[in-house]
């Protein structure tokens, strides 16, 4: 018999329960005494998979039982819930019943597939409906019944259920008494019901399961022995909603747990390399400071301070400067690469963009020669630009090599394996998430034999406080909190797609009759069956019809890369009024005559990305404007918080309320590596499962005895390393 708890407290727990051998079903103590479970083993020793299921398997990356294990049900359903057609009331909603006059049919504008069909009980009948799950008319048999779990709601004139989950009567309630079921999501080829299939067959076997954290004192009681071979069980075999949640709340503690101890493994071991000092001189700081064309904020007083303690040092820095748009991060890592050379070594700035990387290289020439012609025989970089369309490539890595120049600023092409360096002491990264681990350790492995370059990481995309401890764990952070005084705030506005005509052109053209410039943001470069949303090359020519004065252009990333330079170069001169572009112009660029941004099918967007596309303009001294534009007839809440709010923090803050830190995080790092089970506003199991990883990551000679972790972290290590 399963045991319910329904809820954790200190004295009692489910792994006590199991202690006392009462948690898991007698089937499963049938197998007690058996050799646990080999998390490695190929998941071929899973019942019911074959050659061909495994390599679908594979297609997807799970190879290991311990992978299979580890997919956990998407969502539940409860059955119980279910109700009498006759009963139903709008909102979520289940029934059980038969379903009949299925049919596909695809949609001439947006090429959908809709799925349509009848459910029926002996109450009554409803219609329901699936978008492009085509294989939703062949999936049921007329004659059986099936629990539907889906949103009955008022659509195009008639009440429909929507996209319901699906599942055949008997199974849901067999062997259960409670019908609240696991639903999984579609793997690969692989159906939900055979995964579920699979997951059975190896249900006999999960009191094998070994334990994997080390335990000690003052974890959590359901942290202990036993602990996750229970709480997997809860997961794929509940009872009750409470029941997997406490199985959820283990798998987010060891998920927190590997995550923080892989920050610290990395933080040890880059603690272990040996950095070149670079000296803190006070009155060259001084002098640089006193000289700027502006007075530092105090938070970029702050940050430079930080960063030049840190790099006096010979431990190698690993700091983040975090600042939102526009906070000024340019200026502090220019006086951080100021004292390298004073102290006659090599900086590198890698920027993700050539536009970038030529933005950079002039303000910082325009910044250096302002402090020249201010202070005669001052030591500043002799600065160089290496993008993909350096010419005399060749000449300038020689000169990079003999140690002629003391500052590159460069894309990609620095990275390449001939680029030398003779005494590479600093390494600026700017919109670091732009860039994998490995480009990231390219750059670093360029410093002198036996040394490691200090690291200064830039990002302008704000991480929530709660996602900063697990995600950047080995980072140390600075953070830009106030922006440079005098900024025009930037005026936001929901604009319906049909009201432009009123509403929208008249403010372009008070813009175009400044002489300031627009960005109009389009997410498709060009039209195709499978999109609805306004492209590039359609919205160029629409906007050149309606300003027939205007200079109009485009810029997308499938010109090649002297067309962006030229169109980027041609923009920022003012030589272009009107850019149609894609999200290109999105990173870091800066031309302050451009006052206003429309975003078209601004529903489609992230809340970061939103906020990253305003963050173009604004930039001078000018009042700016950015409008919406929507399709939809009840604005999101993503969209309300934009109109809201100019405060990256904030938004961000909200976006992790809103998605969900799995998809925010998985975006940051290029979906390599995504939190499956964590809720990062779970504060209580983060603050539990750090404290547990920094107690044991001060052994890591301990690992030896933990070989599962140590694979299983690894993983992380291998995605955190010099982040
Ligand atoms: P970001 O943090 O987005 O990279 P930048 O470094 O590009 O921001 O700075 C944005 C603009 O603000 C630049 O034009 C820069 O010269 C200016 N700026 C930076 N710091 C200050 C300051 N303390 N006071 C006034 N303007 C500043
Ligand atoms: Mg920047």
């Amino acid at each position: 018999m399963l045991v319910v708890v329904t809820s954790i407290t200190d004295h009692e727990t489910f792994s006590d329960k199991a202690a006392h051998g009462c948690f898991f079903p007698a089937s499963v103590y049938t197998q007690w005494y058996n050799t646990l479970m080999d998390m490695s083993a190929p998941i071929e020793e899973a019942k019911g998979v074959g050659p061909k299921t495994a390599e679908a398997f594979r297609q997807v990356n799970i190879r290991t039982l311990g992978d299979l294990l580890y997919c956990l049900p998407r969502v539940y359903e409860n059955y119980q819930t279910a109700v009498p057609i006759a009963d139903l009331r709008p909102g979520k909603a289940v029934v059980r019943g038969k379903i009949s006059n299925l049919q596909a049919t695809r949609t001439k504008r947006r090429n959908l597939t809709i799925t349509e069909g009848t459910i029926s009980d002996e109450t009554g009948s409803i219609r329901t409906v699936w978008f492009n799950q085509p294989y939703r008319a062949k999936q049921f048999d007329p004659n059986r019944e099936y629990y539907f779990s889906g949103k009955y709601e008022y659509k195009n004139g008639r009440y429909v259920l929507t996209a319901p989950s699906a599942q055949l009567a008997v199974d849901a309630n067999a062997g259960e008494s409670t019908g609240f079921q696991p639903i999984y999501s579609q793997k690969s080829a692989i159906k939900p019901e055979v995964f579920r299939k699979i997951i059975n067959g190896l249900r006999d076997r999960f009191a094998d399961i070994p334990d994997l954290l080390p335990f000690g004192e003052k974890i959590p009681a359901y942290i202990g022995p036993g602990a996750r071979a229970e709480a997997l069980y809860r997961s794929h075999f509940p009872e009750s909603p409470e029941d997997a949640e406490l199985g959820r709340q283990y798998l987010a503690y060891e998920e927190i747990f590997e995550l923080i101890l892989a920050a610290k493994l990395n933080k040890l071991e880059n603690q272990r390399l040996k950095a070149m000092p670079i000296e803190f001189h006070r009155d060259f700081i001084q002098t640089i400071v006193g000289s700027l064309p502006f007075r530092l904020t105090n938070a970029q007083r702050q940050a430079t301070w930080e960063i030049l303690q840190d790099i006096g040092g010979d431990m190698p820095m690993n700091r983040l400067l975090q600042g939102d748009v526009g906070s000024g991060k340019t200026v502090v890592s220019a006086i951080a690469a100021a004292e390298a050379t004073m102290n006659g070594y090599q900086t590198a700035l890698l920027a993700p963009t050539a536009i970038l990387a030529t933005q950079h290289f002039e303000s910082f020439v325009k910044l250096f020669s302002a402090l020249q012609s201010k202070n005669h025989g001052l030591k500043l970089p002799r600065i160089a630009l290496l993008t993909g369309a350096t010419r005399a490539k060749d000449e300038l890595k020689q000169q990079i090599e003999q140690g002629e120049i003391d500052l590159v600023i460069g894309t990609h092409a620095l990275l390449t394996d001939n680029t030398h360096f003779k005494n590479l002491a600093l390494c600026i990264i700017d919109e670091q998430h732009r860039f994998g681990v490995g480009q990231r350790q390219k750059l670093l492995l360029k410093s002198p034999e036996g040394t490691a370059p200090h690291l200064l990481s830039m990002t302008a995309t704000p991480i929530p406080r709660s996602l900063q401890l697990t995600v950047f764990g080995d980072l140390d952070v600075s953070l830009l909190n106030e922006l440079p005084p005098g900024r025009q705030p930037i005026s936001t506005k929901i604009l319906p797609e049909l009201q432009q005509t009123d509403q929208l052109y008249p403010e372009m053209r008070k813009i175009l009759a400044k002489k300031q410039q627009i960005y109009w943001i389009c997410q498709a470069i060009e039209e195709n069956n499978r999109n609805t949303v306004t492209s590039v090359k359609k919205q160029l020519t629409k906007i050149a019809q309606l300003f027939p004065e205007a200079r109009v252009e485009m810029l997308h990333g499938r010109m090649s890369a002297d067309d962006k330079d030229d169109v980027m170069d041609r923009f920022s001169r003012g030589q272009i009024d009107i850019l149609v572009s894609t999200t290109v112009v999105e990173v870091g660029v800066d031309v302050p005559n451009a006052n206003m941004i429309i975003i078209q099918d601004a529903e489609n967007y992230g809340l970061a990305q939103l906020h990253q596309l305003r963050g173009r303009v604004g930039r001078g001294d000018q009042p700016a404007s950015c409008f919406l534009l929507t399709t939809s007839e009840k604005p999101s809440r993503r969209l309300r918080e934009m109109e809201k709010s100019t405060d990256g923090f904030h938004l961000a803050e909200v976006d992790l309320k809103i998605r969900g830190p799995g998809e925010i995080y998985g975006a940051m790092q290029h979906g390599e590596l995504n939190l499956q089970v964590a809720n990062l506003t779970d504060t209580t199991v983060i603050t539990a499962a750090s404290r547990h990883a920094e107690a044991f990551a001060k052994h890591p000679e301990d690992m030896i005895q933990y070989k599962e972790l140590a694979t299983r972290i690894r993983k992380y290590q291998q995605l955190t390393t010099l982040n």
